[in-house]
């Protein structure tokens, strides 16, 4: 079997080539490579295709949850609560500003932050709550945001691995994920579902005070130039990126729908697979398979990721080691705590090859090397 990526950005590049060449020479040709209509372009395409009232373009996913929980004005000490099951991008930037990381277990079914544990680990210190839309689907928001509600707390979303979910609420209205909370951050780094060429972020909230704050965040606290009012950062998405993601945003819904494919097909190969939990699909949720990822119950895992490894299919583990067990957060002395789903969770998780040119062929192979390690163990 010929060459099977995690994530195939060559084929898909191949699809769109031309038009992506001519985005970049034209940025290229008119040298405005910071600032400029093409990130203005992008920005209001963005906004339009989130239905969110501002778009802030920033350098990557990690400052754009950065620049977020700066916006909220917060002072040591306070406490952000989050799961610990996601990458280290959304809880290390609560410790980098000095908050503290409160970490709540998350559901064993949509792997996202459960909100039935959010109630008991709010304290008088608590200020906001990161839910991560973890693979591709969003976390129960509804609850999050009356739980929030309740006790004045500010939502943040990580939407970095779930940009295009449509999330249906309880009375029957449907949002993007991202556009829920106060405010939503995501990625463009090249795996994700919508990448650029490099790194790229954006932020988004219909909130026109945070948006004034977090714009003057991300251009050195500064309204007026070179008078600076706080302390911000420097974090911009530069015109090379933008004009990648203009071509690739008008296409995002057919990614989606192509991952949604490949999910679909790996659902049945392993419906009738013991060993194999496939994905739960959230009635509310329509997920858009950043990652596809199956658990695994009464197998070697580790095994079955090396033996796939030699059959030329390519498996991740995200994440082996959940964020309350990192060395980086020893100060919290966290690593002890009971996070049980968590825990689990991070000993059969499974992440499948998933991007949006899968062929039938490889996918038929991927399933078929699976199951034959099954027979064989
Ligand atoms: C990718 C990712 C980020 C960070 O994005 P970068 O652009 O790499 O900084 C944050 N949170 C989650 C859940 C991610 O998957």
């Amino acid at each position: 079997m010929k060459n099977i990526q995690m994530v195939d950005l060559k084929k898909q590049y191949a699809a769109i080539k031309e038009e992506v060449d001519k985005a970049i020479s034209e940025v290229i040709d008119s040298t405005q490579f910071i600032g400029g209509p093409v990130i203005q372009n992008f920005q209001n395409a963005l906004e339009d295709y989130l239905g969110a009232k501002h778009v802030i373009p920033c350098a990557n996913g990690t400052d754009a949850l950065q620049i977020a929980l700066m916006s909220l004005g917060l002072k040591t000490g306070d406490e952000v609560i989050t799961p610990s099951f996601t990458f280290i991008a959304t809880t290390e930037v609560i410790a980098l500003l000095g908050l503290k990381p409160v970490f709540v277990d998350v559901d064993p079914d949509s792997f996202c932050i459960d909100p039935d544990k959010i109630e008991a680990a709010i304290s008088e210190r608590t200020k906001a709550i990161v839910p991560v839309h973890l693979y591709g689907q969003a976390a129960n928001m509804d609850r999050i945001m009356q739980i929030a509600q309740k006790h004045g707390l500010k939502v943040i979303e990580d939407n970095a691995q779930a940009i295009g979910c449509d999330y249906t609420h309880a009375d029957g209205s449907i949002s993007k994920t991202g556009t829920i909370g106060d405010i939503g951050c995501t990625s463009f780094f090249p795996s994700k579902n919508l990448g650029c060429y490099g790194d790229g972020g954006a932020i988004c909230t219909n909130d026109d005070e945070l948006a004034h704050q977090m714009r003057k965040i991300a251009n050195h606290g500064m309204e007026v130039r070179y008078y600076h009012d706080m302390v911000g950062c420097n974090s911009r998405l530069d015109a090379i990126q933008a004009a990648v993601l203009g071509v690739k945003l008008p296409r995002l819904d057919n990614y989606c729908d192509a991952r949604r494919k490949a999910a679909d097909y790996y659902d049945v190969a392993f419906a009738d697979v013991p060993q194999i939990k496939t994905p739960y699909r959230d009635p509310k949720s329509k997920h858009v398979f950043h990652q596809y990822t199956i658990q695994l119950e009464g197998v070697d895992r580790d095994e079955l990721n090396r033996f796939l490894a030699e059959k030329g299919v390519p498996s991740m583990i995200y994440y082996p080691v959940p964020a309350h067990k990192q060395k980086m957060f020893a100060a919290f002395n966290c690593e002890d705590q009971e996070l049980p789903v968590t825990d689990w969770l991070t000993t059969r998780v499974l992440s499948l090859p998933m991007h949006t040119e899968l062929e039938t062929e490889e996918l038929n192979y991927i399933c078929e090397s699976i199951k034959a390690f099954l027979v064989k163990s």
